[in-house]
């Protein structure tokens, strides 16, 4: 099996909302990716200009990013063309998609869409290389920049950043030394698409967590009444847990819970609930069940007596101002 890591550059409205595409908020203008074998190495290269169809006035904060400029971009291909070479490229051998982040191949995605090209087969599953390397590399769990991770690596840093055939190379470099740390397992799933109903649910145990995403629902409420959402299993032997902080939210679309496996201790689950992008409320959910000990009960139980504090003096001062 190969690796396709790639990147791509995008544009937006440069007048800003008032000029912005519904259907398209980012527009790609450039992928760049590198094919790599099962050893790292780099065995064949790809590289496009796009010519814009929506945006042709490059955003100002992209031009001062970029090191090409519209007038280049004519010159680029139309969106379906490059496209469909690049998919062309990736294979015919299996390959696996690797990015540095999630967005793009969200807007790999909504691009095609926007021309009504051929969905990708669902799911995607696909390596999150910024979160493979927040996950092994680093202790907190903030988005670093590629440019952190290359220096992390002591790669070395021949081409500017921000060309994405460039950026797809470094990519695949920093992957390359990621693998001393056995990164295989620590896969994710994409969520540009979701499952729509309940057969096409993504259940996954890998990599010492539990994944799971959801169907559509019309709403929050109703989704947690859903017993497969809500079950907290133990991510490493599957089995019930029992309930020590139950389901308790944490943001407007983020709960989580506690519970206690006899034989492997605490796990946390973690809810996040995810827009179908409907005009309606309808809602999917995406859960990450991990192993967690004592003190991450303790941390979740402050986090919780916060929360409600915060709520109870918001509930007083909006009583006091009604008087
Ligand atoms: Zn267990």
């Amino acid at each position: 099996m190969n690796y396709i890591v790639f990147d791509l550059e995008w544009n937006q409205s440069a007048f800003g909302r008032s000029g912005e595409h519904p259907r398209m908020p980012f527009e790609i203008i450039e992928i760049g990716a590198v094919k790599v074998n099962e050893k790292y190495e780099i065995i064949s290269e790809f590289s496009s200009l796009i010519k814009p169809k929506i945006y042709k006035k490059l955003h100002n904060s992209i031009r001062a990013m970029l090191n090409y400029d519209e007038n280049e971009l004519k010159n680029g291909k139309p969106f379906q063309e490059a496209c469909t070479e690049f998919l062309k490229w990736c294979g015919p051998e299996e390959y696996v998609f690797c990015t540095w982040g999630s967005t793009d191949l969200f807007y790999l995605q909504n691009n095609m869409d926007f021309y009504y090209m051929n969905k990708l087969p669902f799911p995607v599953k696909y390596y999150n290389l910024q979160q493979v390397y927040a996950d092994r590399f680093t202790d907190d769990q903030a988005i670093s920049k590629l440019e952190k991770a290359v220096q992390y690596f002591d790669i070395e840093v021949d081409e500017p950043f921000h060309a994405a055939i460039n950026d797809a190379r470094y990519t695949a470099k920093v992957m390359a030394a990621m693998n001393q740390k056995d990164i295989l397992e620590l896969y994710s799933y994409d969520l540009y698409r979701h499952p729509k109903k309940k057969e096409e649910e993504i259940a996954d145990y890998h990599a010492g967590f539990f994944e799971f995403i959801s169907k559509e629902f019309s709403c929050k409420r109703d989704a947690l009444l859903d017993k497969d959402l809500i079950a907290l299993n133990c991510c490493k032997c599957k089995k019930k847990t029992s309930k020590k902080m139950k389901w308790f939210q944490v943001t407007q679309n983020t709960s989580m819970a506690v519970g206690r496996c006899w034989y492997h201790g605490y796990v946390i689950g973690k809810i996040k609930f995810k827009s179908c992008g409907g005009s309606d409320d309808n809602v999917f959910a995406y859960k990450k069940v991990t192993l967690s000990d004592k003190s991450g009960l303790e941390e979740l139980k402050k986090k919780q007596e916060d929360i409600r504090e915060k709520r109870k003096q918001k509930r007083h001062e909006k009583n006091s101002s009604a008087e």
